[in-house]
C-alpha cells in the first residue's frame, strides 16, 4: 500500500440505507477517542438529496420503530425532512374475497399497544442521504468509487476501488443484492426467482389514505398501498411476471382501472402521479454472513419478498448488530476484523433471519398466491388472528420490529451509545 491515507480500520462498500447507517453508527460510537477507528464508506457516486419541494420518489420503505430508533442513534433520523415522512397508525390486511372494512379483515392499530404509530413511510434516498450526512458530520469519510476486487491477507484486506488501492482491517459488504464483495470473498448464495415482478409507483387516491398501510391478498399476488406525506400513496403491486409485463405496457387509463379494481376500491379511484416501474423479485440468502476480516449486511446478505415490508428493516438490524459486535471487540483492544466478533454477528443475525424469511415466504405462498385448501385455511387464519387481542398484539410487536434479540440501538435509539 502506497500511502497512509489509504489505510482504513473499517471500509464499508455500499452507502445505501444499510451501509450508510452502519457507517454512521460506528463513526459516532468509535470514530473518536483513544482507540478511534478510521472508517470510510465507498459508493460509486454521491447520492443527491431531493430539493425540499421535489415530488416524492416512488422508491419508499416502511421503517419500523426499531429502524427509527437505529436511525435516531446514527443521527440520521433528525436529518430527515419531517414533511417528507408519513407515520402510519394502522395496517389493514385482507383477502380479495372480503371487503377491506369487513370485520374479518385484519386490522392492526398502534393505539391497541399504546403506541402513536407503527412506523413511518420514507423515501429510501432520503434516509440514505441523511445517514451519509450524519456519518460525515461525525467525522467519517466518503469515498466515491465502485468496488472491483479484493485480496484477503492475514493482517488486512486489500481492496480495489476502481483505479484506487486501499487497505482495511474490516471490510463490510453492504453493496446490495448483486454484491460484488460477496462474490469476491467467494460466499455462495441460495437464490431463486419468485417469478413475480413488483410494480412500483405513486398514486393519487380518491379518498384519504387514513394514515393506514393497506394490503390486499389477491390470489395472483398482493397489492400494498402505503400512505405518503403529501397525501398520495405508494403502490407495490407484486404479481406474476407475465401479468406484470402486460400491465406495465397498458395505456395509463387502462392500467389505472386495473389497479383500482385490484385495490377493491378501498381508497376509491387511483390515478398515477409518477412513472410505473417493474422490479423483478428474487429471494436470496448468503450461506455465510462473515468470513476472515469481512462481513455482509443488508441485501448483500439476504433479500426477502417485499410483501412484509421487512428488507431494509432487517438490514438496519444487521447494521446495528454488527456494529455492536465490533464495538465489544474494540473496547477490549481487539482487532475490528477479528473473526470471533464477526462470527458472533453471523450467528445472531442468521438465527433471527431464518424464521422471518420462512414466515414471509409462507405469506407469499399461501395468502398472496394460493388458491387451494391451504390458502383458504390461511385466509380464515387472518380472521382468527383478528379476533384474538393477544395474537394481534404479537403481530403488532413484529410490525414495530420489537421482537427477537434486538441490538441496543433498536431498543433505546440515541441513548444506545451515550
Ligand atoms: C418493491 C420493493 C418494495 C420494498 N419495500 C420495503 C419496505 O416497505 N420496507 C422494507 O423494510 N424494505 C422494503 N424493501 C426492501 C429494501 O428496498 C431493501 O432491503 C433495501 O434497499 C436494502 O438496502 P441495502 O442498503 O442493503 O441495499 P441497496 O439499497 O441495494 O444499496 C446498495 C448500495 O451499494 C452500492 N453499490 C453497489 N455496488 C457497489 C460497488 N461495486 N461498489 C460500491 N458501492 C456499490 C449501491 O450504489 C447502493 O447505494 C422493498 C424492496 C422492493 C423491491
Amino acid at each position: 500500500m502506497n500511502s497512509a491515507a489509504e489505510r482504513w480500520d473499517v471500509l464499508i462498500v455500499g452507502g445505501g440505507p444499510v451501509g450508510a447507517c452502519a457507517a454512521a453508527l460506528l463513526q459516532r460510537a468509535a470514530g473518536s477517542g483513544r482507540r478511534a477507528l478510521r472508517i470510510a464508506v465507498a459508493e460509486p457516486a454521491r447520492p443527491v438529496r431531493a430539493a425540499e419541494d421535489e415530488p416524492l420518489d416512488a422508491r419508499v420503505s416502511a421503517f419500523s420503530r426499531a429502524s427509527e430508533r437505529i436511525l435516531a442513534a446514527t443521527g440520521a433520523w433528525a436529518r430527515v425532512d419531517a414533511h417528507r415522512i408519513q407515520p402510519y397508525e394502522r395496517m389493514c390486511v385482507w383477502p380479495a374475497h372480503l371487503p377491506a372494512r369487513s370485520p374479518d379483515a385484519l386490522l392492526f392499530d398502534a393505539a391497541a399497544v399504546g403506541e402513536a404509530d407503527l412506523g413511518a413511510i420514507a423515501e429510501n434516498r432520503l434516509v440514505q442521504c441523511a445517514a451519509l450526512e450524519a456519518f460525515e458530520a461525525a467525522g467519517g469519510t466518503m469515498l466515491t468509487g465502485g468496488f472491483t476486487g479484493l485480496a484477503i491477507r492475514e493482517e488486512a484486506v486489500e481492496v480495489q476501488l476502481g483505479e484506487r488501492k486501499l487497505q482495511c482491517r474490516l471490510l463490510v459488504g453492504a453493496d446490495g443484492a448483486r454484491s460484488r464483495v460477496r462474490e469476491s470473498i467467494g460466499i455462495a448464495v441460495q437464490t431463486a426467482s419468485y417469478g413475480q415482478t413488483a410494480i412500483v409507483a405513486n398514486v393519487r387516491t380518491e379518498r384519504p389514505h387514513e394514515r393506514t398501510a393497506w394490503q390486499r391478498f389477491l390470489g395472483e399476488g398482493t397489492l400494498a398501498l402505503l400512505p405518503l406525506a403529501d397525501g398520495t400513496s405508494s403502490i407495490v403491486w407484486s404479481i406474476d411476471e407475465t401479468a406484470a409485463r402486460e400491465r406495465l405496457a397498458m395505456p395509463q387509463a387502462q392500467f389505472e382501472a386495473a389497479l383500482t379494481d385490484a385495490s377493491g376500491g378501498v381508497l376509491g379511484a387511483l390515478t398515477l402521479c409518477t412513472e410505473r416501474t417493474g422490479l423483478a423479485l428474487r429471494r436470496l440468502r448468503a450461506e455465510r454472513f462473515a468470513a476472515a476480516r469481512c462481513a455482509l449486511i443488508g441485501d448483500a446478505a439476504h433479500v426477502v419478498h417485499p410483501l412484509a415490508g421487512q428488507g431494509v428493516n432487517l438490514g438496519l438490524l444487521d447494521a446495528a448488530a454488527l456494529v455492536e459486535c465490533v464495538l465489544q471487540a474494540q473496547r477490549v483492544g481487539e482487532d475490528p476484523g477479528a473473526l470471533a466478533p464477526l462470527r458472533r454477528y453471523e450467528r445472531w443475525r442468521k438465527s433471527e433471519l431464518a424464521p422471518m424469511a420462512l414466515a414471509i415466504d409462507g405469506f407469499n405462498r399461501f395468502l398472496a398466491h394460493g388458491q387451494g385448501p391451504l390458502a383458504r385455511a390461511a385466509q380464515h387464519g387472518l380472521a382468527w388472528v383478528n379476533r384474538s387481542e393477544a395474537l394481534k398484539r404479537l403481530f403488532i410487536t413484529q410490525a414495530l420490529g420489537l421482537s427477537g434479540e434486538l441490538p441496543a440501538a433498536a431498543r433505546s435509539g440515541g441513548a444506545a451509545f451515550s
